[in-house]
């Protein structure tokens, strides 16, 4: 895993609680955490809807390793990028996979697989070049 390039939000509290963190847009508290993503253990990502006074400790969603990993089909690579911007425009892992989707920042290939288009001239895993929307990879990275 290459070095994660984000912030760390919030923190644990001594009853090993989460404490969230306003974000950056103050208007949704979020908690994220290097750490636990790197160790694929334990909560990296959690998030709650709130105002400036607080949120609602009964109401927060929260987000393992394995979570991020199920949201981008198994590709660590789109994994970490994912969790990278989870927070920073205050929304949920699956909210940016879908903006990356659309600005075909990651392609999804007809095996279902997604990934990075830099440097790739196929899917990494099956080898096919259609995408599930059924362009052509060709029809995208031509130099
Ligand atoms: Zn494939």
């Amino acid at each position: 895993m290459v070095k994660i390039n984000c912030n760390q939000y919030g923190h644990i509290k001594e009853n090993g609680m989460m404490q969230l963190e306003l974000s950056p847009q103050g208007d949704i508290w979020i908690f994220k955490n290097i750490e636990a993503f790197e160790a694929k253990q334990g909560i990296c990502y959690a998030i709650a809807i709130g105002n400036k006074d607080g949120y609602d400790e009964d109401d927060i969603s929260t987000f393992t390793y394995e979570d991020f990993l199920k949201e981008c089909t198994g590709n660590e690579e789109v994994t970490q990028g994912c969790f990278e911007m989870s927070g920073e425009m205050n929304n949920y892992p699956d909210y940016y996979f879908d903006i990356l989707m659309e600005n075909d920042e990651v392609l999804q290939c007809k095996c279902g697989y997604v990934y990075f288009p830099e440097g790739v001239t196929c899917c990494p895993k099956c080898r096919i070049t259609t995408l599930m929307d059924d362009r052509d990879i060709s029809e995208l990275i031509e130099g």
